[in-house]
């Protein structure tokens, strides 16, 4: 199933973010997968190894899947984008950046709005590689 998923990623057609293709993952995978606004999400309850919610987290006592207040799309294995999404992210990078350019902006903030900022140009780089 991982497997997969992850053959899916590699030869791109899970980031080309036609909604044929996110059936056809359905359809030729027996996995779930959790759509998302932001992103979608593959992680294998019964195998969450490389689920960047869950790392370091406090799970819930009886709790199984993803953690999404947790969720890590520029960092986890598990994630993968659509190009419908890729407006949404667009939009929170010129947010984060117009932030970013706010005289006397503090150093602790400056640097925290930076982490973000490449963290959403990673997404954008896994989706359409721009
Ligand atoms: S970090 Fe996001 S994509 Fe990864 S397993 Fe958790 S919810 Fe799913």
């Amino acid at each position: 199933m991982r497997e997969k998923a992850e053959e899916l990623r590699s030869t791109g057609q899970a980031q080309r973010g036609e909604i044929r293709v996110e059936y056809d993952l359905l359809r030729r995978a027996r996995f779930s997968i959790r759509f998302g606004k932001l992103n979608h999400c593959t992680m294998d309850d019964d195998d969450p190894v490389g689920a960047k919610c869950i790392e370091d987290a406090t799970v819930p006592p009886g709790h199984r899947g993803p953690l999404h207040d947790r969720c890590r799309p520029s960092r986890c294995v598990n994630s993968f984008g659509t190009i419908d999404q890729i407006p949404i992210w667009r939009a929170e990078h010129g947010s984060l950046t117009c932030l970013r350019s706010t005289p006397k902006i503090g150093r602790d903030r400056k640097a925290s709005l930076d982490d973000q900022l490449r963290d959403i140009e990673i997404v954008l780089r896994k989706v359409d590689g721009s």
